[in-house]
């Protein structure tokens, strides 16, 4: 029976709960398709492989030294040798760093199309249809590959996680797996990743609405610490690198509840609204009135950020 399989992710021997994510993917699409849900785990011994075995049926595991930290050149090899000596249909990886400097070259080595940065899929007559954001989300696409196998990356959040407790098979297989080219020399933990903001009192949150890095940290970080909370962010603000990722609220993000939640410049998009919806008290702040975030706010404040907020700073 054709396979859908999806490529574990790890970082420092812990199995990433997008892989988790893909798992319950991977057993939605290969139920629709026909097809039996399976897992490639690459690692430097089976530990990880009897891991991923307790979500998914069957798991395919490259062992090598190499294999200990994530590179593209041995994931390719070891994802190229597991669809070769197997029948898979269909590839799924992660939209993450890793997943998104491996996975088109990993479908070039396969001669296979890939579809990135998914979100949904559905089956309509044998063929695989992807939906995919595109426009930070503001517009979603619909496409398919031509090619009989394909390679798919799908984001963060876009599916639960798998549920442990099943009891797969783990399936050894041989790869030659080269010597990579970059040469890994050691994690750094940054600062920020130690921040916990699920456990902040108050939080005060900015979107794009914030214009860029240098306006975000001198309104949102400095009127946080003026009010004694945590600052945080929508994830465009991440994405482009504005404040770091242990901040992000939201469907992929973290989900928080704290007594205050100030959201300045940011929408209301359903998938930030995911992660704070259960705060006490909402204030948004946004000069657009038709603005959904005022739909879920105990407090709004239609005007200009850039003058409301040092405005209540300065009567603070
Ligand atoms: C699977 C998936 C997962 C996602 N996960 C997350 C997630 O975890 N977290 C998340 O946040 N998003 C997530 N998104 C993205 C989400 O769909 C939205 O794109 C995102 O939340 C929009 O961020 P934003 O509100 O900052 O930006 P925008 O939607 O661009 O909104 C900016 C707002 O700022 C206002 N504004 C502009 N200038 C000013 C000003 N000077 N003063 C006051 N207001 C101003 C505008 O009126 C606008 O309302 C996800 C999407 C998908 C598909």
């Amino acid at each position: 029976m054709a396979r859908i399989l999806v490529i574990a992710e790890q970082r420092n021997g812990k199995i990433s709960d997008a892989t988790l994510e893909l798992c319950k993917a991977a057993k939605a699409l290969a139920s629709a398709m026909g097809a039996s849900p399976a897992a490639a785990v690459f690692y430097k011994n089976d530990s990880l492989a009897k891991e991923v075995a307790q979500y998914i049926p069957e798991v395919f595991a490259v062992v090598d030294p190499k294999l200990e930290v994530y590179s593209s050149d041995t994931y390719v090899a070891a994802a190229k040798a597991v669809v070769e000596a197997q029948d898979v249909k269909g590839v799924l990886v992660p939209h993450t760093y890793d997943g998104t400097d491996y996975a088109a070259k990993l479908a070039l080595n396969l001669g296979c199309g890939i579809v990135t940065n998914c979100n949904k899929f559905e089956v309509q007559g044998g063929a695989v249809v992807f939906t995919r954001n595109t426009y930070n989300g503001k517009i979603q696409e619909q496409r398919s590959v031509k090619t009989d196998k394909f390679v798919a990356t799908f984001e963060k959040g876009a599916f639960e996680k798998e549920a442990s407790g099943g009891a797969g098979s783990v399936t050894a297989v041989s790869a030659s797996i080269p010597e990579p080219r970059r040469k890994f020399k050691q994690f750094v933990e940054t600062m920020a990743g130690s921040v916990d903001i699920t456990q902040a009192k108050i939080i005060v949150s900015g979107g794009r609405g914030t214009k860029e890095k240098d306006k975000y940290n001198d309104i949102i970080v400095n009127f946080a610490k003026k009010i004694g909370g945590e600052y945080a962010a929508s994830r465009p603000v991440v994405d482009a690198g504005w404040t770091d990722a242990a901040r992000q609220v939201g469907q992929s993000g973290k989900t928080v509840t704290p007594d205050l939640y100030i959201a300045c410049g940011i929408s209301g998009a359903i998938q930030h609204v995911a992660g704070m919806k259960g705060s006490k008290v909402i204030v948004a702040i946004n000069k657009d009135p038709e603005a959904p975030i005022f739909n879920i706010a105990t407090y709004g404040i239609v005007g200009d950020l850039f003058e409301v907020i040092p405005a209540i700073m300065e009567q603070l």
